[in-house]
């Protein structure tokens, strides 16, 4: 007879396997224009998410206490925002993710093309934040572009979730992750194994900045293509971090307005931490 202990791996295992097949229908031009055109991403108004998202990561990489050579994005998708702040503080930065699909999008930008989303205003609001004028948005797609040297394959469900070498042997000085590893894993105990995972990554000390969806039970990765989400409260977030290693320096959540709830997920809001590695 199988033994629980086997049946249970074995039921991890499919719903890893099940989440990775949804994933092969992705569209990196429709995901950007779900979630990163107006009203998500509306640079007129203080209560969108995207510019409360740039901001959260313009004080968390100018507070003083982190830095550092190399900074690491875990499950980038087709999009860059999330490493505008952070480009201006490491020296390089590597972007990663699992679809070939997404890594060759944020290469096209990075080789100098336009790409599926214009990023012109995502850079001049990040220049803002950082008191210059948004006429510095090409110096910063500059540095952008200079800085990331990498766009790697990952699978953040395995134990070495990068190929061996990819990173120095003590690890990267700081993670950032959006949005990655609740929409691809099946349950909380996946998202938590995930997350331990990507630990390995990271040197001792080092911070890894964490953003995510709240409450969330799916997205659309495209017309037609609902992908599950584990929903998550702030409790759950938190009790996730410890459990993993990592102390919580700080915890700031974004609620979101009706109007922002356009019909291509059914999140509730979205969680910034800024942790730790013990
Ligand atoms: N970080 C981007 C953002 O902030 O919008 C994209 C987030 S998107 C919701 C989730 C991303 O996880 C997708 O780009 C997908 O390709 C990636 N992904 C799917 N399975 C993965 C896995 N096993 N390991 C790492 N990333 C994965």
């Amino acid at each position: 007879m199988e033994k629980e202990s086997e049946k249970k791996t074995v039921d991890i295992d499919d719903g890893v396997v099940a989440m990775a097949v949804r994933y092969q229908g992705f569209d990196p031009a429709a995901y950007l224009q779900y979630n990163y055109t107006p009203p998500r991403a509306d640079f007129q108004r203080s209560d969108s998410i995207v510019p409360w998202k740039l901001s959260c990561l313009h004080k968390a990489f100018t507070e003083g206490d982190i830095d550092g050579d190399l900074l690491v994005d875990i499950g980038s998708g087709p999009t860059l925002y999330q490493v505008m702040s952070g480009c201006e503080v490491f020296r390089r930065v590597i972007l990663t993710d699992f679809l070939e699909v997404n890594r060759k999008e944020l290469k096209t930008w990075l080789g100098g093309g336009s790409g599926s989303l214009d990023w012109t205003p995502y850079l001049e609001y990040v220049c803002q934040l950082e008191g210059r004028s948004s006429s510095a948005a090409s110096d910063k797609a500059s540095r952008l572009r200079s800085a990331v040297t990498d766009v790697l394959p990952i699978d953040v469900h395995r134990q070495q979730p990068l190929a061996s070498g990819a990173l120095p042997p003590t690890g990267a000085d700081c993670l950032v992750s959006c949005f990655c590893l609740e929409s691809v894993s099946p349950d909380v105990a996946s998202f938590n194994r995930a997350l331990g995972n990507i630990s390995t990554l990271l040197r001792l000390g080092g911070h890894l900045l964490l953003i995510g969806a709240l409450g969330e039970s799916f997205y659309l990765g495209g017309p037609g293509l609902q992908i599950p989400v584990v929903p998550l409260d702030e409790a759950q977030v938190c009790n996730s971090l410890k459990a993993t290693g990592f102390a919580l320096v700080q915890l700031s959540v974004y609620t979101l307005p009706p109007d922002m709830r356009v019909g291509v997920d059914d999140v509730s809001g979205v969680f910034f931490a800024k942790a730790r590695k013990l």
